[in-house]
């Protein structure tokens, strides 16, 4: 503003000189002319007073001085002079008049010209635009406030200077460039990038015009400039939100699109280009190229009908990427509508969902996988949430309990199905949920609606502990057919293991017979030896008494061993009791003594003090006992060495007792070792190859385990552990 309002201050100021000067010339002039004997045309320099208020550019002053002076004139001419006017002296004084309105005339119209120049300007300098005159070598001839306001500097500043040097301007083709098209055509216009006064930037558009004089010669240059710095910063700025636009919508992991409102493809984004697909001219409905053969019909149909009613576009469709591979995508598509509610285009975007619709596929596969394993294994899936007992069955948790599949699951309805003598199970069961057990595990039965009873195993686990509640998800599995096989396997076992006792009973049919008669041959010897001394003249009472005692004896071991054999051929249900195991030892070996003595066979019992006691039927216990006997005395036979078979029993650990009945036999072959105990297998000629399967099975329906070593000394090595126990309920 200072630089501005200078310029009239200093106007003023020169205004006020002029017009000092004037008026001392003016007095000088009239002075000298007046009151001087000088015979010259003084009063000429009255030129001077006009052309300096003239100066000032005040025409009202310049004519009143004009007159002023040629008052003046006539005023010193007359004073200068009495009545004898010389006629030099009237030619000086019409000379000085002449020449003071000459001179006024010329300055007054000049005065006029220069007042329509500043007119002007002035009216240029109204001007918003920057205007700039500068001549053929660039130095400011005109400047106006605009440029003043765009550059900084004020008109005074910039006159004369070099316009480009001073705004360090910079060009966007080299200079030569722009002065050529200048002179050429007279006219030039662009971007000009130039420093402020302040050192700011600048962007400007400029347009350059050339003006030549009436003989064609190029004088000066008219420059109009336009501050566009705010422009370009936003055209910058718009580029770069474009091209963040631009960015991001490639950077979406889907394809994403834009079509006209007529479905044409207006817009695709990189991920297109990624998968082989370029939009050109003419080129707008790629879909047919990408869309898999088998889905197009569909996906146009949706399309079409989408552009039609103006709802959102959704489809899935395989669609091809550059390597030829078919993906699963979801297409979908929301139209743009204008002010009105046309549609003037649409955004869509496909979505790969090819992981999505695999796992979909793999989860239906799976289900499937689900829905036959349950039905094929009888096992129906029971979820449960407590406290408040919501339920999910299975489709086969449905079939098992019998219920129709719209029937809301309950443990009511699993009670309504419960066997009455299970109940308490079941009701046990349900309690151990509710005070959260980690494993429920239950086999109870179930009475259905026609007689028939189920036998069912539930095993559950606590799945979820979530905030609302817990939840129990459990199996329920159908064992009826399982449970009747289990018996019928029992009974079988039973039958089998009573035939081979016949069986084994037969093979000692030789030594039974030699333990019967020798204790009825003892008992008719002693008889006799009764009577002989009863029939002596003097009874000899004493020893009779004695030889019926031995003959209570001998009976008492006869009718023992017919007992035992006759218990050995019952058929009978398995009677567990709490047994002496060393007792059962002795009496087994009894039984074969016979045998094992025909067959030359050493035994040696070492039995464990004090004696473990053990849960088992006795006549199973004797069974396994004489078969590991027998066979041992059977693998000796071929024997020539001594025959040894040893019994012992002893603790095998804290909860079990042991049995070991080693023999010095020819050994387990290494390939037979693991089919030892198969039924049917047997490497004896006669053999049935079942006394070790049934031995196998009384052991460990009692709990225990039986294996067969081969010791280093040679022989076998059979033995079996019981669970120890002082009363069966312990087991
Ligand atoms: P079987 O006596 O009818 O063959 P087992 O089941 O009692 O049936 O025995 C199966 C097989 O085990 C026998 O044939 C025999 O090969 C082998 N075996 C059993 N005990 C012994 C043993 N103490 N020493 C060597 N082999 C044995």
């Amino acid at each position: 503003m200072d630089t501005l309002s200078s310029a009239p201050r200093t106007v003023r100021r020169d205004a006020r000189v002029a017009l000092t000067l004037a008026s001392v010339i003016a007095l000088a002039v009239f002075l000298i002319d007046a009151l001087t004997p000088l015979d010259i045309a003084i009063a000429v320099l009255y030129v001077v007073v006009v052309l300096l208020v003239a100066s000032t550019g005040n025409r009202p002053s310049t004519v009143a001085t004009a007159w002023g002076c040629v008052a003046l004139t006539l005023a010193g001419f007359v004073l200068s002079h009495d009545v004898n006017y010389s006629n030099a002296a009237v030619a000086r004084c019409v000379v000085s008049l002449l020449a003071i309105a000459t001179t006024s005339v010329l300055t007054l119209r000049n005065l006029t010209a220069t007042t329509t120049l500043h007119e002007q300007l002035e009216l240029l300098d109204l001007a918003h635009d920057a205007i700039v005159a500068y001549d053929m070598n660039e130095r400011v001839t005109f400047w106006n406030r605009g440029a003043e306001a765009l550059y900084g500097w004020s008109a005074q500043e910039a006159m004369g200077q070099p316009i480009h040097r001073l705004t360090q301007t910079a060009f966007p083709v080299p200079f030569a460039q722009i002065r050529q098209e200048l002179l050429r055509s007279g006219r030039w216009d662009g971007e000009l990038e130039r420093v402020r006064h302040d050192g700011s930037a600048v962007v400007i558009s400029s347009r350059l015009a050339l003006w030549r004089d009436e003989k064609g010669t190029p004088r000066a240059v008219l420059a109009t400039s336009n501050d566009i710095t705010a422009r370009k910063r936003m055209e910058a700025e718009l580029q770069r939100q474009r091209e963040e636009l631009r960015n991001t919508i490639d950077a979406i992991p889907g394809m994403v699109w834009s079509s006209s409102s007529d479905g044409r493809l207006t817009f695709i984004n990189r991920r297109w280009n990624d998968m082989g697909v370029t939009l050109g001219e003419g080129n707008t409905d790629v879909w047919p190229t990408i869309v898999h053969p088998s889905d197009l019909t569909k996906m146009q149909q949706d399309w079409r009908t989408a552009i039609d009613t103006g709802a959102s576009f959704e489809n899935v469709s395989r669609i091809r990427g550059s390597d030829g591979v078919y993906r699963w995508m979801h297409i979908g598509a929301e139209p743009l509508r204008d002010s009105t509610g046309a549609i003037c285009r649409w955004y869509g975007v496909n979505t790969d969902i090819e992981e999505r619709k695999q796992a979909e596929q793999a989860l239906e596969r799976s289900e499937a996988f689900l829905l036959d394993a349950q039905r094929l294994s009888r096992t129906g899936s029971i979820a449960m949430r407590l406290p408040d007992g919501d339920m999910w069955w299975s489709d086969e948790a449905y079939r098992i309990f019998d219920y129709a599949r719209d029937v809301v699951p309950s443990m009511e309805l699993i009670l309504a199905r419960t066997h009455p003598d299970d109940l308490a199970i079941v009701q046990g069961a349900y309690r151990q949920s509710i005070g959260g057990a980690m494993h429920v595990d239950v086999e109870h039965r179930l009475a259905m609606p026609d007689g028939s009873v189920k036998y069912v195993h539930y095993v559950a686990h606590l799945a979820v502990p979530a905030a609302e509640g817990i939840e129990y998800v459990g199996a329920l599995m159908d064992v009826t057919e399982t449970k009747r096989a289990q018996e019928a396997l029992a009974r079988s076992t039973a039958e089998l293991a009573h035939v081979t006792r016949i069986t084994m009973l037969g093979e000692l049919a030789a030594s039974i017979a030699h333990e019967v008669t020798q204790p009825i041959a003892a008992i008719v010897t002693c008889g006799d030896a009764a009577l002989r001394w009863l029939n002596r003249p003097s009874p000899e009472l004493a020893e009779a008494q004695q030889s019926i005692a031995q003959m209570i004896r001998d009976a008492k071991r006869a009718s023992d061993v017919i007992r035992r054999i006759r218990a050995m051929a019952k058929k009978h249900d398995s009677l567990p009791a709490t047994l002496d195991l060393d007792e059962i030892v002795g009496e087994s070996v009894e039984l074969v003594r016979r045998e094992l003595e025909r067959h030359r066979v050493e035994v040696q019992v070492d039995l464990a003090t004090p004696t473990p006691v053990v849960c088992c039927d006795r006549v199973q216990l004797q069974q396994v006992l004489i078969n590991l006997l027998m066979n041992g005395a059977q693998a000796m036979s071929e024997v020539n060495g001594p025959r040894r078979l040893s019994i012992a029993t002893r603790r095998f650990d804290a909860r079990h007792a042991q049995v070991i009945v080693q023999d010095s036999g020819m050994g387990i072959r290494e390939d037979n070792a693991s089919r030892l105990f198969d039924a049917f297998f047997t490497t004896k000629a006669e053999g049935m190859g079942m006394g070790l399967s049934i031995c196998r099975s009384i052991v460990e329906a009692h709990g225990g385990r039986i294996w067969a070593e081969s010791p280093e000394e040679g022989g076998a090595r059979l033995q079996f552990v019981l669970p120890v126990g002082e009363t069966c309920d312990e087991q």
